[in-house]
């Protein structure tokens, strides 16, 4: 069988490079996957961490940016150093897997379509992010780089909604909220974001980071969570 061809097929389909693997993350208690289709990402989403960037909380509508599926990266890992940037940042976020897909879903029926709940980091290049903010340009190369969202194992239980998020480097925290922080909550997210684009099932949904946002070096190691879900750990690979 030559590279690509299908072998679950009866009609042999071949491609001219080989299709790319299915992204996914673990189920936690089981050997299933959760299969990542797409990464959305609400920016500006808790005050303080809207404050400490230089916005003003109450004049910022929910902001939405994409990862590419295959930047998801499983807990345990030692990630590299990320290419062009002098500035690595860690921001935890609670994160949402979608399992019915839908448009222009009303906020009532929202939780119906999130399968399960994880914990995950959206690595940023800060320094990037700060150009592309200066010159109006998209966010593309300051947050959907390879490897730039570790996340951990996928449970179906929700975290209660004054569950602490936190993050640590090296055994500090840096990062400490509670998820009712959240200026946009999960109902009103998945409303939101259905209505430009047509949710599917295999989505993620990273739900924006509190203050204390930093940076992270070689060598660092990293670990997050959300009470009741289970914890995040990944290191910075020395260089
Ligand atoms: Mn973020």
């Amino acid at each position: 069988m030559a590279i690509g061809e299908s072998p679950c097929s009866k009609q042999f389909m071949t491609y001219v490079v080989p299709p790319a693997a299915q992204a996914s993350v673990p189920v936690a208690g089981s050997d299933a996957r959760f299969p990542v289709r797409r990464i959305f990402c609400v920016g500006r989403n808790y005050a303080d961490h809207v404050r400490e960037m230089g916005n003003d909380p109450k004049e910022e509508p929910p902001i939405f940016f994409t990862k590419p599926a295959d930047a998801v990266v499983e807990n345990g890992t030692e990630i590299a150093y990320a290419a062009n940037t002098s500035n690595l940042h860690f921001e935890v976020e609670l994160v949402l897997a979608i399992g019915a897909g839908g448009s222009d879903i009303a906020e009532a029926n929202a939780l119906a379509h999130v399968w399960g709940y994880a914990v995950g980091v959206d690595l940023t290049r800060r320094d990037r992010q700060a150009e592309a903010k200066k010159a109006g340009a998209p966010w593309d190369v300051a947050k959907a780089f390879d490897q730039s969202a570790p996340i951990g194992a996928i449970t179906q239980s929700a975290p209660g909604a004054d569950a602490r998020i936190w993050l640590a480097v090296n055994g500090a925290t840096k990062q400490e909220a509670k998820l009712n922080d959240m200026i946009w909550r999960v109902p009103e997210i998945i409303a939101h974001l259905s209505r430009s684009w047509a949710l599917q099932p295999g989505d993620l949904i990273f739900t924006g980071t509190p203050a204390g946002v930093g940076p992270i070096v070689a060598g660092d190691a990293v670990t997050c969570g959300v009470d009741s879900l289970p914890e995040l750990a990944f290191k910075i690979a020395p260089r």
